[in-house]
Parts: C-alpha cells; structure tokens; sequence
C-alpha cells in the first residue's frame, strides 16, 4: 500500500483535531478535511468518504503507462491543486512526467557505466551479494 491516509496514518493538529495526512492540517482550519478528534476519535464514515475521493483513478490515468510510477494518487498534492482528493492537475501530470523521464535518463547514465553504488542499491538480487 503505497499510502494509508487515515486508514493507519492519522495526523493530530496542536489543537487535537485529526486528519488523514499531516500534509493537510494547513493551519487547522478546514473543517472539509478533518476526520475527527482526540476527544471523540475517528469518524469512520467520514474518513471512508475522504477516501473513496481520493481513490478515484482518472481515466487519463487509468490509461497511462507511467500509473504505476506516477502520484497522480496523492490526495494532498490534488487538493492543493485542484482542490479535489481525487483529480490530478495538468501541472503535476508534467512534473510527473518530467521527473520519471529524467530519473530515466540517469539510470541509463549510471547502469551503462556500472556505477557501483547504483548497482548494488537497486540489482543487488540479479547480481548476487557484493
Ligand atoms: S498524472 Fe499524468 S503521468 Fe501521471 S498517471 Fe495520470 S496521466 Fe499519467
Ligand atoms: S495523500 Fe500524499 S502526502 Fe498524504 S499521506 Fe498520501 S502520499 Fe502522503
């Protein structure tokens, strides 16, 4: 599970206000994001909700073949965006894409030349113990 907001994961605020990922308690202050308190708990339905938002997949997404490397499903960075949990932004789809393409590029660089450190941190099995 690449992300457990507020299903494992809870954020508590100074004033004990809870919500699913600490990236969205802000100043405290958005009663739409919160999914309980300290006093009274985790309200259930409501996490449940924020959750169902959030894992909603894009049919541009769903059709992508980077998906799988992309955080398109980062509910935080698309409230922050598109104030919704569940849809990405133009803007982080191109960061998305720009960061894998150049993750890529670096990886070509560092596997042709055998760099040792990049070797043995990502294909350490196939290459057996060092
Ligand atoms: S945000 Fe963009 S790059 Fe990421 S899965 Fe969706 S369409 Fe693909
Ligand atoms: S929604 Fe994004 S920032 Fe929040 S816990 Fe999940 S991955 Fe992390």
């Amino acid at each position: 599970m690449v992300c457990r907001f507020g299903d494992g994961d809870v954020a508590v605020a100074p004033s004990g206000r809870l919500y699913p990922c600490e990236r969205l308690v802000g100043e405290d202050t958005r009663e739409e994001l919160r999914i309980g308190d300290v006093e009274h708990g985790i309200d259930v339905g409501v996490r449940d909700r924020m959750l169902a938002q959030k894992s909603v997949v894009d049919p541009e997404c769903a059709a992508c073949e980077l998906r799988g490397r992309c955080k398109h499903w980062c509910g935080c960075t698309n409230w922050e965006t598109t104030g919704s949990l569940g849809r990405f932004s133009p803007l982080v789809c191109w960061l998305e894409r720009s960061f894998i393409a150049e993750a890529d590029r670096v990886a070509s660089t560092l596997w042709a030349e055998k760099n040792p450190t990049f070797m043995r941190r990502f294909y350490r099995p196939a290459i057996g113990p060092t």
